[in-house]
């Protein structure tokens, strides 16, 4: 089924969703010291232990006040969180007839709403700024990049999250065959394709 769905998108390209002089070179991305995809998170309060299900991009430059952050590819977006640090952004992606949702999280001044069609040219959101990291704390200074392979969860919005359609797989994977079912490693998936 994976090598399918590489065969069928191998043509398509994607964009990093960082600002860069080359938003082609992977090189551009550098991982926090614990943002690697499937990492191990242990427990905390109201959190199982589970698998690391994206990957934790620094920001590529000293700007504390607008940092970028971009889809990596067109798509239309389907779910919006904009509450403080876990702020969050779902896109969902046709490429070459095969679907894939991208996650965006620990971001701030969201610009888009639910429906919205996006390009990997126009921002959607930025990273934190010094205020904000001042609030929420410093461990929020990256933003979290997830790709699935399965269409999120659809949930209810309510009153407090009034655009928030679905749910990620973010803390239910407890098993490598859990992660694999669910997501691509998101540097993998663009070492392939940008
Ligand atoms: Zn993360």
């Amino acid at each position: 089924m994976t090598n399918l769905f590489l065969v069928f998108i191998s043509s398509i390209y994607l964009l990093l969703p960082i600002n860069s002089s080359n938003r082609n070179d992977i090189s551009s991305i550098q991982l926090t010291k614990i943002g690697n995809f499937g990492e191990w998170r242990k427990e905390r309060p109201g959190v199982p232990a589970h698998h690391h299900t994206g990957i934790d991009i620094m920001r590529p430059t000293k700007n504390y006040e607008n940092e970028p952050i971009f889809p990596i590819a067109n798509g239309k977006v389907i779910s919006v969180r904009t509450d403080g640090p876990y702020a969050q952004i779902i896109i969902e992606h046709w490429l070459n007839g095969i679907t894939v949702w991208t996650l965006y999280e620990h971001i701030a001044g969201v610009r888009v709403s639910v429906n919205d069609n996006v390009t990997p040219q126009k921002p959607i959101a930025r990273f934190m700024n010094r205020n904000e990291l001042d609030k929420y704390g410093w461990q929020f200074d990256h933003f979290h990049l997830e790709v699935m392979k399965v269409k999120p969860q659809q949930i209810k919005p309510t009153l407090k999250h009034p655009e928030r359609f679905f749910n990620a797989y973010s803390l239910v994977c407890f098993t490598s065959n859990d992660l694999n079912r669910y997501y691509f490693d998101p540097l993998d998936f663009l070492k392939e394709h940008v």
